[in-house]
């Protein structure tokens, strides 16, 4: 194991460990939950979002696997304070990257970290699934399951 891969690892057990941003969030403008039947996952996503359309504050609850539960994590250090339009395009990279489709030195942070899933197709469901959450947030509000199907 080289020592990237290591910082990796190390990167996405400490989240696992000492989840950020975990918990409900008290005011909330936005919220959608998620499931991923293939891993077992559930999250959901809690944001406050501005009038100015800016992420605020987004936390996440949930119970689901290591990978999972770090990439929601990750993701909540990464689009919190980020303008919706930000955030969404982060996805799209975070995504692509996850597909094949982007580089692992797209500049996208510790993010990266989860880089390696891309490899193990049914764990990039884990990976992938905090961030639907958030686009279902994002999208509608409601209170609902989002399907990993299409991940
Ligand atoms: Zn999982």
């Amino acid at each position: 194991m080289n020592a990237l891969r290591e910082l990796y690892q190390e990167i996405i057990l400490d989240h696992y460990r000492r989840p950020r941003n975990f918990g409900p969030l008290d005011g909330a403008t936005h919220q959608a939950a998620g499931h991923n039947p293939l891993c077992g996952d559930q999250v959901k996503v809690y944001l406050d979002v501005s009038e100015s359309g800016e992420i605020g504050r987004i936390h996440f609850e949930g119970a689901g696997c290591a990978i999972s539960t770090a990439s929601a994590s990750l993701m909540t250090e990464a689009v919190g304070g980020l303008p919706v339009e930000d955030a969404r395009r982060l996805f799209q990279r975070f995504h692509d990257l996850l597909t094949h489709k982007g580089e692992p030195d797209g500049g996208l942070g510790d993010l990266e970290a989860l880089a390696g899933v891309r490899d193990l197709p049914v764990r990039i469901k884990c990976a992938t699934l905090p961030w639907h959450t958030l686009k279902a947030a994002l999208d509608g509000g409601a209170v609902g399951a989002v399907s990993t199907e299409k991940a």
